[in-house]
């Protein structure tokens, strides 16, 4: 069995179950849609179907070891911008991420093992999951039972940050670890021509949000990568009004433990510091959302080997602060998360993920299909 050639036959049922998904994109918790075509083609094929809510965990085949192929299936909240045939036609809803890929490639996927299950030497496991985008659907699979018995796990992200069909990998850390806080600076409001007789919060908030990034530029290794980025501020109803409160979101990233706890810590004490010396207050909620994602290094080697076996343009990926919820999947079992390039300037596929013009270079979809077979029929 050569997945490249089986992938290649099925090359445009692909294109079309992408561009199907495109045009209703559903949002995180809400593919009901979406999961039930993905069902209905698994049963046919002979898949034993767990449901996780919108969530399937199907699997196929013997063996002692069971591998995991992952897709996400979500969708955002964004309006589509693209002129295409295939354009989402639900407002304000789309497949900005590529999950629609996603999700078409592991179905393709599907299909070409059960055509195939006689010659399957290990179990696979698909995971059909929702709301990746800040859902932490992962999670919800996980304890569904995704991973139970499972050897090894792989997932794809289409990504535009490499050219057309290129195979990213990398061992090691590979997208960030991310977290939010939520603060409140407490202070005394009154009148804006007064302001002796208030306590202000408004410099002590911009006096944060500077320090903040001091955190990154003077506290952290420069060796080490983090990054604090404030999202949100809010604070104040009239221009001749000191607000009594300021309210702040925002985000981390990092790589390890270490930079986490000290970006936590330091947010504190910046705030703790401050608002004492203005005689202020204030309230932080600190909270990790997901931890970094990190491919096991035989696992990303083994990616590496059936990639180049199949003739694959392979390069070592770049590590990325974006976060991906995989990484609860990578903390369970050993595998590893792949790029696979989309970026096509002559077709004008540039935008990044999460642009209201983002889109994927449908020729190359058959490759990771390929690639996701190719690792299910690999003996671990
Ligand atoms: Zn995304
Ligand atoms: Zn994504």
């Amino acid at each position: 069995m050569n997945p490249l050639e089986e992938a290649l036959k099925i090359k445009e049922q692909i294109i079309a179950w992408r561009r199907d998904f495109h045009m209703h994109p559903e949002l995180g918790y809400e593919e009901e849609r979406t999961s039930q075509i993905v069902e209905e083609h698994l049963k046919e094929w002979g898949y034993k179907i767990k449901r996780v809510g919108t969530g399937i965990i199907a699997e196929i085949g013997n063996g002692t070891k069971t591998i995991a192929l992952r897709a996400d299936m979500d969708a955002l909240p964004i309006q589509e911008e693209n002129d295409v045939p295939y354009k989402s036609r639900i407002p304000g809803k789309m497949h900005a991420c590529g999950h629609d890929a996603h999700t078409a490639m592991l179905l393709g996927t599907a299909k070409i093992i059960a055509q195939h299950v006689d010659e399957l030497p290990n179990k696979v496991r698909l995971v059909f999951q929702p709301a990746e985008e800040g859902g932490n659907g992962a999670l919800k699979m996980i304890e569904g039972g995704a991973l139970e018995n499972v050897n090894a796990i792989f997932g794809i992200h289409v990504w535009r940050n490499l050219p057309s069909g290129v195979i990213g990998i990398r061992d090691g850390p590979l997208m960030a670890g991310v977290g939010k806080f939520d603060v409140k600076i407490i202070g005394k409001g009154g009148h804006g021509a007064l302001p002796h007789e208030t306590i202000d919060p408004m410099p002590i908030a911009a006096q944060a949000i500077l320090a903040f990034q001091t955190i990154i530029s003077r506290n952290l290794n420069p060796l080490e990568s983090g990054v604090i980025s404030v999202g949100v501020i809010k604070g104040g109803n009239a221009f001749n009004i000191i607000s009594g409160e300021v309210e702040m979101s925002g985000t981390y990233r990092f790589f390890n433990t270490e930079t986490k706890d000290l970006i936590e810590k330091r947010i504190n004490e910046v705030l703790k510091g401050l608002t004492s010396a203005y005689g202020a207050s204030y309230e932080l909620k600190v909270e990790e959302i997901g931890p970094p994602t990190i491919n096991d290094p035989k696992m990303a080697e083994l990616v590496k080997t059936i990639a180049k076996r199949m003739g694959l343009n392979v390069v070592e990926a770049k590590k990325t602060m974006g976060a991906e919820d995989f990484a609860f999947y990578l903390q369970k079992v050993p595998g590893a998360f792949i790029f696979l390039g989309t970026k096509n300037e002559a077709k004008g596929i540039i935008h990044p993920h999460h642009h209201p013009k983002f889109d994927v270079d449908e020729e190359i979809l058959h490759l990771g299909t390929a690639l996701e077979v190719g690792l299910a029929f690999e003996t671990l």
